[in-house]
Parts: structure tokens; sequence; C-alpha cells
């Protein structure tokens, strides 16, 4: 069977919000080469998420289930996902770019004497199916073509698709158990690695205010954190405001961060170096304020605004004022 077979993530039974991106670009890409769409989640018990899968438009979801793979293990998910694209005939494999996958998923594409095309930001069909996807952080984009006959394979790159355009529909759900055997399985899995918990969900906040090396000094985020109070913002920063402790880590955005999309992104003083980037490129509108007019931020920004800082921030400030009072 041809088609486009996309692999879910998801943890102790909640989904990794880059699935959808990636069941995004999976819809897209299908549709774009003429051919059907499945998913499918991987794990113990997962009836009740492919059950959500199933309302997507998708020719089938697979609720690929074992109590070996309970909990997440290398050889595990290889040997079931292998299992899975053996089974379905995908052309096409694609998974969210996720520390997980990069475990597991180069070790399946080998399986089949491919490759996986890492963080993938794009694709055409183009005499064949040409990945895109960047390079020197971010500097270049190079188009991939993999020569051979299919399965291909390849992970999606946070934020590069929007969660929020793949297309609702319904799927039957076909359940799938994978022969696997203990002794095969070589790793132990620990106890999941657990993020502190956050004190502020930048994910929810409708309004965000980001500031970069620009501030030049701790003393100096105020300026900033005026323009986030006026417009009843949530503030976030770059990473090295967050690396020189002048704001907590939960407020970094990026790729070591957290990634955000809000309806308003206001990045003051910040480069656009990828790792920001990839952060929050999926936010609605973006405005940028830099007083460098090739700051690559202006390459995403909706609104740009080349100018000093220290200026531009209290001018606005006053404006919205009188706007909001
Ligand atoms: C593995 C890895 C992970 C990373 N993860 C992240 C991450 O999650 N998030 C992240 O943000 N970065 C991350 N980075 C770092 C990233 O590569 C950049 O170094 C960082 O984003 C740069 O932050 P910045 O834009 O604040 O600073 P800079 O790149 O120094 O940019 C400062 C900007 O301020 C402008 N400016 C200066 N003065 C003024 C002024 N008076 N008025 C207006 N504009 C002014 C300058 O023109 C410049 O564009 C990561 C790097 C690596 C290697």
């Amino acid at each position: 069977m041809s088609g486009v077979l996309v692999v879910m993530e998801a943890r102790g039974g909640a989904w990794n919000r880059m699935s959808f991106e990636t069941l995004a670009a999976g819809q897209q890409l299908a549709a774009g080469l003429g051919v059907a769409a499945r998913a499918a989640v991987v794990g113990s018990g997962v009836a009740g998420l492919a059950r959500e899968l199933a309302g997507y438009k998708l020719e089938k979801v697979y609720a690929v289930s074992h109590a070996l793979l309970g909990e997440y293990t290398a050889d595990g998910f290889a040997a079931a996902v292998e299992a899975l694209v053996r089974r379905d005939g995908a052309d096409v494999v694609l998974f969210p770019h996720t520390y997980q996958v990069r475990d597991f998923a180069p070790k399946v594409a080998t399986r089949f004497g491919r490759v996986l095309v890492s963080d993938a930001t794009g694709f055409r069909a183009e005499g064949g199916l040409v990945f895109v996807r960047q390079l020197f952080q971010g500097k270049l984009n190079a188009d991939v073509r993999v020569s051979g006959d299919g399965p291909q394979f390849a992970s999606i790159q946070a934020g590069a698709f929007r969660a929020e355009s793949a297309e609702a529909g319904q799927a039957a759900v076909e359940e799938f158990a994978p022969e696997l055997a203990a002794g095969t399985i070589r790793q132990k899995p620990e106890a999941p690695f657990r993020e502190s918990a956050r004190a502020v969900d930048l994910t929810a906040a409708e309004i965000i205010v980001s500031v970069g090396r620009g501030i030049k000094e701790k003393e100096n985020i105020g300026v900033v954190e005026e323009l986030a109070k006026a417009l009843g913002a949530e503030m976030a920063a770059s990473r090295p405001i967050c690396d020189n402790g002048w704001l907590p880590m939960e407020r970094q955005v990026g790729s070591s961060g957290q990634t955000v999309a809000p309806k308003v992104y206001v990045a003051v003083g910040i480069s656009g170096a990828i790792q920001h980037l990839v952060g929050m490129k999926g936010s609605k509108t973006i405005v940028a304020i830099n007083k460098d007019a090739n700051a690559p931020i202006f390459e995403v920004a909706d609104y740009g605004i080349v100018g000093d800082l220290f200026e531009v921030v209290p001018a606005l400030v006053a404006e919205v004022r009188k706007v909001r009072g």
C-alpha cells in the first residue's frame, strides 16, 4: 500500500504537541503526492489515543500496542515501528523531530537500508520527493533527495508546520500487536526525565514580549517589562538572557526552551538565530524591534521597526497607554 505514514509520539497517555505538527505535514505531503495519509500511535494501552487520532482526516489509524512498549526503549520502539512500516507499506514515513525519535528512528531507517532525513522544515514534489532542511544554523536551506525506492524516512522540525492546520475527519482504527521478545530489548528504562514545574506557561499566553541581548544589562530589562505590562503580555527571552540569570529559565523561548505560538510575539533586541526562531515562528503576528536592518528576525517578522529599542520601546509604551489607558 502506498501512502504517507505519520508515527505520532505520546508519553504517559499525553500527546507530544509536535506530533500534530507532523500530522499536518503528513496530510499536506499526502495531498501533494496524491496518496493517502495514515497515522500510528505506539505504546501500551493506546486505544484511547488512537480513538482521538481517528478524528483526523486519515485513511487509517494504527494502535500499535504491546506490554513491552509501555515504557520507551530504543530496541522496542525500533522493532515495533519496523514491523508497522513493513505491514503498512507506506512510501514515506514521517516522525516529529523529538529526542525520542532521534534515538530510535535512524535505527528503523537503517533496517530498510535507508537514511533518516532529520529535522526537515518542508518538502516539494519535484520529479520525486525533495525534503528541505536547514544548514549552518539556518543560514542555508538544503534540498535533500533520497535516491532509490521507498520507504523514505524523515523527521519534521518543531514549529515548521502548524498543529492547528491538521485537518479533521474520520478514520478507522486498526489494532496491531507487533511480535516482540523481551530478550531482544537491551535497554532498561529509568524513571523518565521530568522538567521542573513551570510557574509560567508561555504556551497559553496570547501576547508575548520577548527580550534579547540588545537590552545589554539586567538593569534595563524593566524597559521591556513596561511594554509587556502595557500590552497585558507575558515576558519571555532569548537564551543569553536566561543563561545570564536576568530572567528565569522557564521564560526562554527556542530549541532548548519553550515553543510558543501566541497571537502576537514582540521580539525586542533579538537577532533571530535559528534556535530562537524554531520556538516562536509559529506565532500569528511577529513584531521585531532591532537596530540592525539586516537582522534575521526581520525575515520572519510581519512588522519590523528598525531602531534603538531604548527609544522605540518607551514610545510604544506611551502609544499603547493612550489606547488602552
Ligand atoms: C544547542 C543550542 C541551543 C540553543 N537554544 C536556544 C534557545 O532555546 N533560545 C535562544 O534564544 N537561543 C538559543 N541558542 C542561542 C542562539 O544560537 C543565539 O545565540 C541566541 O538566540 C542569540 O540571542 P539574542 O538574539 O538575544 O542575542 P544576539 O544574537 O546577540 O542579538 C542581539 C540583537 O540585538 C540587537 N540590538 C543591540 N542593541 C540594540 C538596541 N539598542 N536596540 C535594538 N536592537 C539592538 C542587535 O542588532 C542584535 O540583532 C542556542 C544555541 C545552541 C548552540
